[in-house]
């Protein structure tokens, strides 16, 4: 059986917020993704890592390119990368592209659907809804006190 996994990342992918604001926004995206009735359990989780973890879209992802001159990236180039940085814990996200050479970062690829960096999330598995909207995700972000950015992974 296949996972949806619908994530919130803060946009900046160094940011965390504090014990109190990741509680209050966790409830608010439980009364947003009540579950379908009869359906699977929504299950939420909110996840604090030490240093930048790569969210990722799982088998949604099709397609990377280059932020500076919109060419497809490399994916062979792009995994080898993430497996050297897998092992250094993502210290630096720093990136030289290998299409124009442009210094990047890898939270700044377009990644195509979208993926991201975070040193914080909240992973809602099996959400049984679409993406959040604009106005949900915006008042999320007030709530714990920076920008979102939404993930969504099938597994
Ligand atoms: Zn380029």
């Amino acid at each position: 059986m296949s996972d949806d996994v619908l994530s919130v990342i803060p946009t900046d992918p160094y940011w965390q917020p504090d014990q109190a604001a990741a509680d209050r926004t966790a409830a608010m995206v439980a009364e947003l993704t009540p579950g379908a009735p009869g359906g699977v359990d929504v299950e939420i989780n909110v996840e604090w890592h030490d240093k930048p973890t790569f969210v990722d879209c799982g088998e949604n992802l099709e397609r990377i390119g280059c932020p500076r001159c919109g060419a497809s990236i490399n994916t062979d180039w792009w995994i080898e990368l993430m497996d050297a940085h897998y092992e250094d814990g993502f210290a630096s996200l720093a990136v030289q592209v290998p299409c124009c050479c442009a210094k990047s970062s890898l939270d700044a690829l377009e990644y195509d659907w979208p993926c991201g960096f975070a040193r914080f999330e909240i992973a809602i598995w099996n959400p049984a809804r679409p993406w959040l909207s604009d106005e949900e995700l915006i008042s999320l972000g007030t709530t714990l006190g920076h920008p979102l950015r939404q993930i969504r992974a099938h597994i």
